[in-house]
């Protein structure tokens, strides 16, 4: 659905359910992770693009002091009292999405003066790896802080909303999301060093498309393992700084890694490697992409597909037979898992020949294998969250 169409849908939508107009209009775009896995949290270096799939919200304010979240699929209303914000239960974990993002203004000093209704309306398929968490998260941020007039910035904005997703959902994931669907650019591609939370863009070659193939596949246990990988990072760290400042992931060498190497697990060992030689991907992959070495850019982002289904495993048969089947396209310059892992999505970089045809020879020898199509679409890099 596309932005004008999109907006005037939610604004209908919006008057059925709530019987007045909206006020105020967000929108947040979901993320492709270009390449740096589980960099971010790290402190290390990541590549994210934000694309031309959003969420958007509408909100209006109430008389009351209640928050009223709508959903359009559900066709149901959730209350939640402004001057009680508790987390919701698993029926209304939707809720949770954008309700913690105003728990954490208000603790960041941006306190709304009475309730709101909301409501969104989502041209981002959830749960593929995309981060429409993120994009619930960023633009409710946007749009409560425009409609009660915030003075703030694009950076508190997403901070918040990382901490919601961090401490509200319990999903200790980095910035990458938040920073991407903020900071995104028409034809651009956001690079974040994400331990001085520094973002600047680069921009895409002309001649490039993106090609998101959804496995559809989501590992029961993802939250869960992604928190895994997060304490087995932490863990390199801490034995990597036994001898000095507790630092992240990101400080340290191949070097210091090999010299350390016995103190550690193989398990815990194989993941801080990853980290280590991702950060290095994210870094050639910066310089090629100045030289316009797009070819170049490409091996790496198998290169860092390879890494994450030996070392950090992080991948599923159904994401590598995708990357696999990818090489067999000369139009295609790489491809990888995008996002957390364990299920989700493959991205795949390809110059402007690569067509739905190809898109959809590609699906079939994934049905063949797995009894089921994967979803796929080609998308673009859009522009980062703003008001509609
Ligand atoms: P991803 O971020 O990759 O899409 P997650 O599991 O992190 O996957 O987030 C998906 C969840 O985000 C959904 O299950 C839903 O609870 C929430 N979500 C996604 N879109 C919306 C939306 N438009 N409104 C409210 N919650 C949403
Ligand atoms: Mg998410």
């Amino acid at each position: 659905m596309k932005g004008r169409f999109m907006k005037e849908t939610l604004a209908s939508e919006f008057e059925k359910l709530f019987g007045e107009p909206a006020q105020i209009f967000a929108q947040a775009p979901g993320r492709i992770e270009f390449i740096g896995n589980h960099t971010d949290y790290n402190g290390g270096y990541v590549m994210g693009v934000a694309i031309d799939k959003t969420i958007m919200c509408a909100l209006s304010r109430r008389d009351d002091r209640k928050l009223c979240f709508g959903s359009i699929k559900k066709g149901e209303k959730v209350f939640v009292d402004l001057d009680r914000i508790v987390h919701q239960p698993r029926s209304h974990n939707w809720v949770n999405y954008p309700l913690g993002v105003v728990k954490f203004l208000t603790e960041a000093g941006m306190k709304p003066d009475c309730g709101f209704n909301m409501l969104d309306i989502s041209s981002l398929p959830a749960g593929a790896g995309l981060s429409s968490s993120a994009a619930i998260e960023l633009c409710t941020a946007m749009g409560v802080s425009k409609l009660y007039n915030f003075d703030t910035d694009l950076k508190t904005l997403i901070r918040v909303s990382r901490r919601s997703e961090n401490e509200f959902l319990g999903m200790p994931s980095g910035i990458l999301d938040q920073g991407t669907s903020g900071f995104g650019k028409a034809n651009s591609i956001v690079f974040i060093d994400c331990l001085t939370e520094e973002f600047s863009t680069l921009p895409l070659p002309d001649k490039c498309r993106f090609w998101i193939f959804n496995s559809t596949k989501k590992h029961a246990l993802v939250d869960g393992l992604y928190a895994e990988r997060h304490n087995e990072c932490a863990e390199a760290a801490r034995i990597l700084s036994e001898d000095g400042e507790p630092r992240l992931l990101r400080a340290f060498s191949m070097t210091d890694l090999e010299a350390a190497k016995m103190k550690m697990s193989d398990v815990v060992y194989r993941r801080a490697k990853h980290v280590i030689c991702e950060n290095d991907r994210v870094l050639k992959t910066k310089e090629l992409l100045e030289k316009g070495d797009i070819k170049g850019v490409g091996d790496m982002l198998y290169a860092s597909h390879e890494s994450s289904r030996t070392l950090f495993e992080n991948s599923a048969e159904e994401l590598d037979f995708l990357v696999a089947e990818s090489k067999n396209y000369p139009s295609i310059y790489g491809a990888r898992l995008s996002g957390g892992g364990f299920g989700g999505a493959v991205m795949a970089l390809t110059d402007e020949t690569f067509d739905k045809r190809q898109a959809e020879q590609i699906a079939r020898a994934y049905e063949n294998r797995f009894g089921k199509a994967p979803t796929m679409f080609s998308c673009a890099a859009g522009d980062g969250a703003k008001l509609a």
